[in-house]
């Protein structure tokens, strides 16, 4: 899709800082090597002379640069390289595998490397993660009435005081007390414009947020505090559908969303969430207009803070509220996302 590059001041700033919030928005050529990079390249520096911006990978392919091999711009980014895949489709079928160095270096794997890229992705070790896979899975399990004790052996504990330990560890509560508390699960969805962050309970999706994005450990902390459950990466039926729709969207196939959605906050808070969603796919509206549709014509500023409170970015299409004056003003995800979310938009509507 074409969308209007910002001018190229911008953009050699953004890449000389490497602005993780331009992935998706430009790629940037280099002349001297005949090879092009995203944004946030570790790769190399290249002088501003040396440089031309494109809006996408297909129109540097156009131009005729190779893509970089460190950066691999033609991959959404957060992809799993090639040679990961076999482990996380494993992992993915049965969440109870254990793995340690040996079993990783027996199937042609790194074991520093499988590390790497999980502390990366995920923010933490290899096996932090199965084990949060694992407590994830026997959370549910307990739920839904099975004995602790035997969601402990099945789940490959050696006693009970164990998984208990590790359970606790990550829960922040005990196994018993699972009948009365809650979980919620996230995984990395990948997008053009960078990994989003999506969080499910049965009831839907109560989080959707740019990985990168400013605040996100607070947004998660009150999201946990909100629904009293502790965020956790695993699985959920709802992100399947989540993943499906937001390709459609993005390929300008989607123009609304149909998955149930969980979004506790206070009673105004409700109110201006349900006033987003109410905006047309394609147009904007203004802070004013959204106050004066909620019935709050006074509360501008409180309507401007509840939109910076949405916790599903997207499919609450706060990215339609811009400024009296047509200026795009604040975004969570930043400012180049919501522009290229709005043109993406207006060029499907
Ligand atoms: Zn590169």
């Amino acid at each position: 899709m074409y969308h209007p590059l910002p001018d190229p001041e911008t953009l050699y700033t953004a890449l000389r800082q490497r602005d993780s919030t331009f992935e998706g928005i430009f790629v940037v050529g280099v002349k001297t090597t005949g090879v092009f990079c995203r944004p946030t390249c570790r790769a190399r520096m290249p002088k501003r002379e040396n440089v031309e911006f494109f809006s996408s990978a297909h129109e540097a392919l156009a131009h005729g640069y190779r893509p970089c091999k460190i950066c691999t711009p033609l991959e959404y980014k957060g992809a799993p390289p090639a040679w990961l895949r076999p482990l996380l489709d494993e992992i993915n079928e049965s969440p109870l595998v254990k793995l340690n160095d040996r079993h990783l270096r027996e199937r042609g794997l790194d074991p520093s490397r499988v590390r790497y890229w999980f502390k990366k992705q995920h923010g933490m070790t290899f096996q932090g993660y199965l084990r949060m896979l694992r407590i994830g899975q026997a959370f549910g399990r307990i739920k839904h009435g099975e004995k602790v004790v035997n969601t402990a052996f099945e789940s490959g504990y050696q006693s009970l005081s164990g998984f208990t330990d590790s359970f606790r560890k990550t829960a922040d509560f005990s196994p018993s007390r699972s009948q009365d508390k809650d979980l919620i699960p996230t995984t990395r969805i990948l997008t053009p414009l960078g990994p989003m962050l999506a969080g499910a309970t049965d009831d839907g999706i109560c989080l959707l947020e740019f990985v990168d994005r400013r605040m996100l450990e607070t947004q998660l902390d009150r999201l946990g505090k909100r629904l009293q459950a502790r965020v956790v990466p695993g699985f959920h039926q709802h992100f399947d559908l989540l993943h499906e729709q937001l390709a459609e969207y993005f390929s300008g196939k989607r123009k609304e969303f149909d998955i149930p959605l969980v979004l506790p906050g206070t009673p105004f808070q409700k109110k201006v969430w349900a006033g987003l969603q109410a905006i047309p796919y394609g147009c904007t509206r203004s802070y004013k207009q959204q106050a004066d549709f909620i019935g709050s014509p006074n509360a501008v500023r409180a309507v401007a803070r509840a939109n910076g409170d949405n916790r599903i970015a997207i499919l609450i299409p706060c990215h339609r509220v811009i400024g009296a004056n047509g200026e795009l003003v604040g975004y969570g995800g930043g400012l180049r996302r919501k522009q290229y979310l709005l043109e993406l938009e207006s060029s499907f509507r």
